[in-house]
């Protein structure tokens, strides 16, 4: 902790607020302050825009190689300092350390996939159709981009969407959540290490978001957005897009239903709802929030996963043997509290868990809910927290039916051991994304992206690097 930059990164030197404003950053497991980091207001976001602005176009003109080889040296960077890492992530997050871990690996090969990215931005050039007239295609960076992250996956968030700026040539102010800063500043620090020049990354730390993001987005210096948080901000943030015709990517939240068939194999199903609920303490956008299971197997599925999900062990995310950290902080969880009050009091039957613990820290026990009814409001609400909410169905087109009746659109599960069931259900799921006998679909290599009301493009793959180009067309006549 001793070494993580507290201070605004802005041009390439760590500066502190123009004011002096601090904010703290609290550890989850004991609600005690880590530290404090400068909290910017709109000042310091526009000096960061300025250094993002000045630059563009030499960072543009770089050659895709230089970037390439600052993406890989970055991801060797990270790798190595694994431990350092996860325990900065630990420490504001609360995420136990084997999955800190797991999310150090996960955010280093966003740097090396977009590092491999780098160097194959293409274009074209073709004959027009009246045989004369000729088309050269090329593909230019959008320009200085605005990133903001939540605070659940503090580092993977942050690669996901500084690799393909700095793959395409783009240059960014980032601005991460209030709850999380340390792991973006630690960031900072391993780019300009790598070689980053001064002024492609800012980081500007701030409790005031609002404040400080909406000027740049109404500013029109300030090409793209993008945006991983909830829905509503992200509604906001489009609006105030509108004005200077901001590009945008939104990865916003989600309400993924997990559908388990009377043909499932129950060992995968079970293996597949700790992954998918479990994940992250429940605090994923990916996170199954309705589990909707056959009749014929509901009792027998809901037992097995209750065992498993009893047996986990919940406390600091630091000890040896913990599987189940705090939740972020006191709001997400008497928000998790009241949706479980909220189902119980409509008829749903408690298998396991369903009690906060006494004592200090934000922790709340992986539970268990039977027969939740589907008025209930965890039904159509992000629970965010170790709860599964099990309900029935008896047939294809009324899971489908029942899966799709939600403005979300983000990732489902389905688990079947039919091939013709599993691709007829996935094709109509309205979802961008889906685990076939899986609870996990993030990964680098895949374009990571909801639909609906769950966002707009996508990050990873081969075409998260196409978020952040613009193609430009010259028309060539040849006589
Ligand atoms: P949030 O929307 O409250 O905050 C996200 C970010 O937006 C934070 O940096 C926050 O400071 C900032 N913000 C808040 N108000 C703002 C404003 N007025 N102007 C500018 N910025 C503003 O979300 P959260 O609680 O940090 O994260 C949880 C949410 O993120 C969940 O809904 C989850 O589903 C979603 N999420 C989505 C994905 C995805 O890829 N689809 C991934 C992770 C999390």
């Amino acid at each position: 902790m001793t070494d993580t930059p507290t201070q605004l990164f802005i041009g390439g030197a760590w500066v502190d607020a123009a004011d002096g404003a601090t904010m703290p950053v609290d550890d989850p497991a004991t609600g005690d302050i880590l530290c404090h980091v400068a909290d910017a207001g709109p000042k310091d976001a526009k000096l960061a825009e300025d250094a993002a602005v000045q630059a563009q176009e030499e960072w543009a003109r770089t050659a895709p190689r230089v970037r390439s080889e600052i993406l890989r040296r970055a991801y060797e960077i990270i790798v190595g300092r694994t431990d350092e890492l996860a325990h900065l992530m630990t420490a504001e997050m609360g995420k136990p350390l084997a999955e800190a871990r797991g999310e150090v690996a996960y955010a280093a090969e966003f740097f090396r996939w977009f590092s491999e990215e780098a160097v194959r931005i293409d274009g074209g050039l073709a004959t027009l159709p009246d045989g004369r007239n000729r088309m050269l295609l090329s593909r230019r960076p959008v320009g200085p981009c605005l990133l903001i992250t939540p605070w659940n996956f503090p580092l993977a968030m942050g690669t996901r969407k500084i690799g393909p700026a700095v793959a395409a040539g783009c240059t960014m102010v980032l601005k991460p959540a209030p709850q999380t800063p340390l792991s973006s500043l630690a960031l900072a620090a391993i780019l300009k290490e790598a070689g980053l020049p001064d002024g492609v990354l800012n980081v500007v730390t701030t409790s005031r978001a609002g404040e400080v993001c909406e000027p740049l987005l109404r500013g029109g210096r300030i090409r793209k957005l993008s945006f991983t948080g909830s829905t509503a901000v992200g509604q906001l943030l489009l609006a105030q897009s509108a004005q200077a015709v901001v590009r945008t990517s939104m990865e916003l939240g989600g309400n993924a239903p997990f559908v388990v068939f009377e043909d499932a194999d129950l060992d995968k199903a079970v293996d597949g709802a700790m992954v998918a609920k479990m994940r992250n303490m429940g605090e994923a956008c990916t996170a199954a929030n309705r589990f909707f299971v056959h009749r014929s197997v509901a009792e027998e599925f809901g037992r097995r996963l209750a065992e498993r999900m009893g047996a986990l062990v919940v406390g600091p995310g630091t000890r040896d043997g913990v599987d189940v950290g705090p939740l972020i902080d006191r709001r997400g969880r008497a928000k998790v509290e009241e949706l479980v009050a909220d189902a119980v009091e409509r008829g749903a039957q408690v298998l396991v868990g369903g009690r906060t613990p006494e004592g200090p820290g934000c922790f709340y026990p992986p539970t268990v809910l039977a027969d939740v009814d589907p008025g209930s409001r965890l039904m159509d609400t992000e629970i965010f927290g170790p709860v599964a909410a099990i309900l029935t169905f008896d047939d294809e087109d009324e899971v489908i039916r029942r899966a799709n009746d939600t403005p979300w659109g983000l990732v489902g599960y389905v688990f079947t051991e039919g091939l013709d069931r599993a691709l007829r259900v996935s094709e109509r799921l309205e979802v961008g994304m889906v685990g076939l006998n899986t609870g996990l679909v993030s990964n680098p290599a895949a374009p990571f992206g909801g639909v609906k009301q769950s966002g707009l493009g996508r990050e990873g793959g081969r075409v998260g690097i196409d978020e952040f180009l613009e193609y430009q067309y010259l028309a060539v006549p040849v006589r």
